[in-house]
């Protein structure tokens, strides 16, 4: 398999390109407009074509290159069921396998840092590894306190959704700050300050009083993400 994960340093957002294997079709979950370049250099490069662009949420943080990949390879652009984006070309629902040459991702529903985010398990069979999009982040969980975000949801999905996957399966976030590149749902259960030995009440007063300040292109990033970044 060849799994490659990006990083953008204005957002410190991931960004992951997944195939079966070289000359073949491959996916890439939550690109950034500005690193559209170095993806389709990197495609190039092991010979991919791109089929699927997938966005796990209506980003505010970042401009998503959704729509530049689109324009680029011709691949479908795609969100969860409950996205506002028009712009996308399919959605998935709660429970759906994508498969893509042979790398299967099942889309699951997790609000809770926002009411359409989606994760996707990475060989649902025997799970190996999870995209967590914002809800379950390194040692951190998403904020809660916009874009219809709900701290019960965000408890619900992690708690009762991605920490029911095998404890091994390693968690790739959408975001880290401190350089931390892939954890585990072990790791997660047993060190996630936010989580571990917490209960419902205890993480929904923590999650109400981060006091964050809102993300700086706020007011930029989602309108232009609801149009697949090119409003
Ligand atoms: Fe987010």
């Amino acid at each position: 398999m060849i799994f490659r994960q990006f990083f953008d340093p204005v957002s410190s957002t991931y960004t992951y390109l997944l195939a079966s294997g070289r000359g073949r079709e491959a996916l890439i979950i939550d690109p950034v407009k500005e690193q559209t370049a170095q993806y389709l250099d990197a495609i190039d490069a092991l010979g991919l074509k791109l089929v699927r662009a997938i966005d796990t949420h209506t980003h505010a943080d970042h401009i998503t290159a959704l729509g530049e990949l689109r324009d680029a390879t011709g691949c479908v652009t795609l969100m969860g069921e409950y996205t506002k984006a028009q712009c996308v070309s399919a959605r998935v629902r709660d429970g759906e396998i994508l498969d893509v040459d042979g790398i299967r991702l099942q889309a699951i529903y997790t609000p809770g840092h926002t009411d359409e985010s989606f994760s996707f398990v990475l060989g649902p069979d025997a799970p190996r590894a999870v995209f967590t999009g914002d809800v379950l982040l390194i040692r951190g969980t998403g904020r809660t306190d916009f874009q219809a975000g709900d701290p019960h949801k965000s408890w619900d999905s992690i708690v009762n959704k991605l920490f029911r996957l095998p404890d091994d399966t390693v968690v790739y976030p959408g975001h880290d700050y401190k350089g931390w590149t892939s954890s585990s749902i072990i790791e997660e259960k047993q060190r996630n300050p936010r989580l571990a030995g917490k209960t419902e009440s205890q993480y929904v007063e923590i999650m109400r009083n981060l006091k964050l300040p809102n993300p700086k292109l706020m007011d930029i990033a989602v309108p232009a993400n609801l149009a697949c970044g090119q409003a």
